[in-house]
């Protein structure tokens, strides 16, 4: 039952000042003319806001105090090293990022952009979900949760895109065994989106497993292809599942059931690590997740880490845009890792309309 686990929830307010504001100046250039051009073509009468905002973590801090989970303890978290992050990232990608500090600009078309304080909102993001791992091992808490911005997922080694700067996932992977001396680490991405930076890093890398489940291409990034299997000696560590939009609970629930599950009765890691995109919720129009699904998705994760791993395992916050459903998507998962049992899924409708079948049965039978 809820409160049988102990869960860290990491939740540092420096996460909160990355916030680019599209009507203040951006250094000039090229790329600013472009995106001022897009936006201004998008015709819409209300200003374009960043999507990525501070409300998005706020709005889950929030919930968790009006709803308080039995088990969860909140701490705060600690920037990343320099070296901690070029295990993962480029020394030119980093010198680049350094360079930005204080100022606001863009780094990618897709409006991915740096204000002011960015830089430490990253890296607190990435240390946080470090630290996150050091407790699991250091055997403090059974699990941890990331309530961290800006999100990873599409960052990859030189590259920021997607709201992503540093790929916090894949530097808490590669901080793990540097650290704690594992081999094998499972990666599980169950963000709407396809983990891409994730998969470029760890592509050739057969220490880690890579499985992901997002709405299939052309939806962004465009990547996830089935057959992107991991390339060199990763070849068969990088497990694709692209899906229709409509696709639900019970589809992704099959696929954690019969492609996860085989593929880490295989690998069988040391340590999970989860990509917590909640933006497949079906009000985020990417899946068609409900927040059952959710908690049945975080039940067999957390079966696995502890058939596998001493029950080690690690969540860090990726997408997820409409605060509500974030924040209690997030509480329902987090209700899982203290020990709730996890919701099973179902057809949403099929038991009702068995029911009022059978109220209608008599009206149209025969009389005897
Ligand atoms: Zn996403």
């Amino acid at each position: 039952m809820v409160g049988d686990r102990d869960v860290l929830v990491i939740y540092d307010e420096r996460v909160l000042s990355h916030r680019p504001e599209a009507e203040e100046e951006f250094l000039p250039g090229r790329m600013d003319k472009r995106i001022r051009g897009i936006l201004d073509g998008l015709g819409v009468e209300a200003k374009w806001s960043y999507p990525e905002h501070p409300g998005r973590v706020i709005a889950v801090r929030e919930l968790l105090e009006a709803e308080p989970i039995a088990g969860v303890r909140i701490t705060t978290g600690q920037p990343a090293t320099r070296e901690q992050l070029s295990r993962v990232h480029t020394t030119s990608y980093l010198e680049n990022l350094h360079e930005l500090e204080g100022k606001q600009a863009w780094l990618d078309v897709d409006t991915t952009a740096v204000s002011a304080g960015s830089l430490e909102a990253a890296e607190v993001a990435a240390g946080s979900t470090i630290a996150a791992v050091d407790a699991v091992f250091e055997k403090k808490v059974q699990s941890a949760f990331v309530i961290c911005r800006p999100p990873g997922h599409h960052a990859n080694a030189v590259r920021a895109r997607g709201f992503c700067l540093f790929n916090n996932i894949a530097v808490a992977a590669a901080h793990a065994q540097f650290q704690w001396d594992i081999e094998r680490v499972l990666i599980i991405d169950w963000d709407a989106h396809h983990g891409n930076g994730t998969q470029d890093i760890f592509d050739a890398d057969p220490s880690v497993m890579f499985f992901d489940t997002h709405r299939a291409a052309p939806f962004y990034p465009g990547t996830g292809d089935m057959e992107e299997i991991g390339e060199g000696l990763g070849e068969g560590t990088t497990v694709n599942v692209p899906l229709p939009e409509d696709a639900g609970d019970l589809a992704i629930i099959n696929a954690f059931e019969n492609i996860l599950v085989p593929a880490v009765e295989w690998f069988k890691p040391e340590l999970i690590l989860v990509s917590a995109g909640m933006d497949a919720h079906r009000t985020e129009l990417c899946l068609n997740m409900s927040y059952d699904g959710y908690s049945a998705m975080a039940g067999i994760v957390q079966r696995l880490a502890d058939q596998y791993c001493d029950g080690r395992l690690v969540m860090a916050l990726e997408g997820g845009y409409n605060p509500d459903t974030l924040a209690r998507c997030t509480h329902r998962v987090l209700e899982v890792m203290a020990g709730a049992a996890p919701a099973t899924v179902r057809e949403p409708g099929v038991e009702e309309v068995a029911e009022i079948a059978e109220f209608h049965r008599s009206a149209f039978a025969e009389m005897e």
